[in-house]
């Protein structure tokens, strides 16, 4: 039974390290999707202010059109002013002449700031493009990395699931369902050492003829408090190398 239980230990091990790997494995398609999103957004926001910067570019072109087409006015009023002696037209043209300046300082002051902030939005469009370039180049590793990390992870939890393969041919019938049921029930922590006369997985206290029980190892011993399977501290540490 000695070597049954040793081989529960180990079997508890290599089923530790089994989990940890799935949980990498499966935590990698998660960050990929982070960080393709991540790129995503600053690709969209780059392209955001290039939007921007080109709305205002159709904004100045109207703008620019319209005080050409009011100035076009003003010369032609003007003209008609040298011609005319009617003091009622002359007040009339004047008057619109008056408006059609004000609207083209106004355009003009408008087309100003708006070229200012075009500079502005040129500058921040290069800057955020040279970024996402520089993310994409760093996407692109990622993927790379992933994929051998990936291959990496299969190929180590393949021979994992060999060796466990292996560890499991002698221990068929009872010790092996009764390890699966607990693990089950204690996330994978069937096998725990006696330490002190407790029990390391729940924390109570065995009677000595119990401890005897278990330093003896003739059959498998359960916590009766959590079912655990006991095993003494020696037959543990020899079994768990790191420890
Ligand atoms: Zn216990």
């Amino acid at each position: 039974m000695k070597e049954i239980l040793a081989l529960l230990v180990r079997l508890q091990l290599l089923d530790d390290k089994i989990r940890n790997q799935r949980r990498r494995l499966e935590s990698i398609p998660g960050e990929l999707n982070e960080r393709e999103a991540a790129f995503a957004a600053k690709e969209a926001s780059a392209e955001q202010i290039e939007a921007e910067r080109k709305a205002r570019l159709i904004r100045v072109n109207d703008l620019e059109n319209e005080v050409s087409s009011n100035e076009e006015r003003i010369a032609k009023l003007e003209d008609q002013l040298l011609r005319t002696r009617d003091a009622g037209s002359i007040r009339i043209g004047q008057h619109e002449i008056e408006g059609l300046r004000d609207k083209v300082s106004t355009d003009q002051e408008e087309a100003l700031g708006l070229l200012e902030e075009i500079d502005t939005l040129e500058q921040q469009r290069d800057v955020a493009r040279a970024d996402v370039e520089t993310q994409r180049a760093e996407l692109a590793h990622f993927r790379l990395v992933v994929d051998s990390d990936e291959k990496e992870l299969g190929q180590v939890l393949a021979a994992f699931q060999v060796e466990r393969d292996e560890l499991l041919k002698p221990l068929s019938g009872k010790p092996s369902l009764v390890y699966q049921r607990i693990g089950d029930a204690r996330s994978g922590k069937s096998v725990v050492p006696l330490r002190g006369g407790a029990c390391v997985g729940c924390g109570m206290g065995l009677n000595p003829n119990d401890q005897l029980k278990v330093k003896a190892a003739k059959a498998l011993f359960q916590c009766r408090s959590c079912s655990r399977i006991l095993v003494e501290q020696e037959l543990w540490s020899a079994a768990v190398p790191a420890e």
